[in-house]
């Protein structure tokens, strides 16, 4: 499979709600998990994300404000 390069994630229109990262089929965060990780995301902060996530992508398709979730997660 090629490897495609993540569209930007855009900060401005991410409300920080962690739907994104609640339906992510891996790492099986409850939303207010998933709320806690996209913050640790937004700050740099190495949490779960960052240890369990091999980076499939399927964020960037669920999310409801197409903001990118997955760059963000690529980048840290
Ligand atoms: S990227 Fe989208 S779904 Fe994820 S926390 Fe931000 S607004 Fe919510
Ligand atoms: S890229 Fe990572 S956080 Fe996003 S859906 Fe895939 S495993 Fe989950």
């Amino acid at each position: 499979m090629e490897y495609q390069t993540p569209k930007p994630y855009l900060d401005d229109s991410c409300v920080r709600c962690g739907t994104c990262l609640s339906r992510c089929p891996v790492l099986g965060l409850t939303e207010s998990e998933a709320r806690v990780e996209i913050e640790n995301l937004k700050e740099g902060r190495d949490r779960r994300v960052l240890k369990g996530c091999p980076s499939c992508m399927v964020c960037d398709i669920i999310f409801p404000n197409r903001c990118n979730t997955g760059e963000i997660i690529v980048k840290r």
